[in-house]
């Protein structure tokens, strides 16, 4: 599932392609994917509108269009936008198509859980922000009787944090996804406020994560896959410890961490 780091990726690499154009047409081709509204009042409010920025907010992205309408596209599972030449086949999984005149922009989603809204959940702050501090990350754990790899999965507590980048914050922080959230030290929400920063950080200089099938909107792979070290890496061994890696399932989600150096 694309997380902020992806999700981020995506929105640099669209936004230089399509900021500045106007939606001439509009193909929906399964109406599920347009959430809230019908597939006629969304393209009655879309086309002949200019794209005029590409935000992100969590792992939702923003398109503000002229006539101060923002559509929300959230990709779920599996959800890709991909900017293609003018008249490029639909393919089994396109969804939707936004005719730009001499680009398109395809959405394809195999899972079919992504979408399009004109409207925007309430979400934690934006971790990479100036609002995302120590002093607010230390009121949100003391508050908290969850275990932290619930705490950084909760969109409202941190936006953007998904499966991949907890376990490898988690990692990073040497603190177990177990740990009570409200039991750590004033050193330990530290070191889980640097660790937050510092992987989100990298997973967007490395373009993202590509362990199944993501890709930015021109069809690029990220490479942050080659620098998880517990995500996915379950019977290997720690590269801090070199004792075995496990994986378990907390907070509902599969969970890969070291349960000799994560205390
Ligand atoms: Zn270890």
């Amino acid at each position: 599932m694309p997380e902020l780091p992806e999700v981020e990726t995506i929105k640099r690499t669209l936004a230089p392609k399509i900021v500045g154009k106007t939606i001439y047409r509009v193909e929906v081709y399964l109406p599920k994917i347009i959430k809230n509204v019908s597939v006629a009042e969304f393209t009655r409010r879309v086309v002949g509108k200019e794209i005029l920025a590409l935000k992100r907010r969590g792992k939702y992205l923003l398109i503000d269009l002229s006539g101060k309408e923002t559509v929300t596209v959230h990709l779920r599972m599996t959800g890709k936008l991909l900017i293609l030449p003018n008249g490029s086949p639909k393919e089994k999984h396109t969804h939707a198509i936004f005719d730009f005149g001499d680009l398109e922009l395809h959405f394809n989603d195999i899972r079919q859980f992504g979408g399009f809204s004109f409207e925007m959940p309430e979400i934690g702050p934006e971790p990479l922000d100036d609002e995302f501090t120590l002093e607010y990350l230390k009121t949100k754990l003391k508050a908290s009787r969850k275990n932290l790899k619930a705490v950084l999965l909760d969109q409202k507590i941190i936006a953007g944090i998904g499966n991949i980048y907890a376990d490898e914050i988690l990692f990073e922080a040497g603190l177990s996804p177990k740990r009570i959230a409200a039991g750590l030290s004033e050193d330990e929400a530290e070191e889980l406020f640097k660790a937050i920063r510092k992987v989100l950080t990298l997973g967007i200089e490395h373009r993202g994560t590509s362990i199944r099938d993501y890709v930015d909107a021109e069809n690029q792979q990220g490479s942050f896959q080659r620098l998880l070290k517990v995500y996915g890496k379950n019977g290997s061994l720690c590269v801090r410890c070199n004792k075995v890696l496990i994986r378990e399932r907390h907070a509902g989600r599969s969970t890969h961490y070291c349960p000799h150096c994560q205390k």
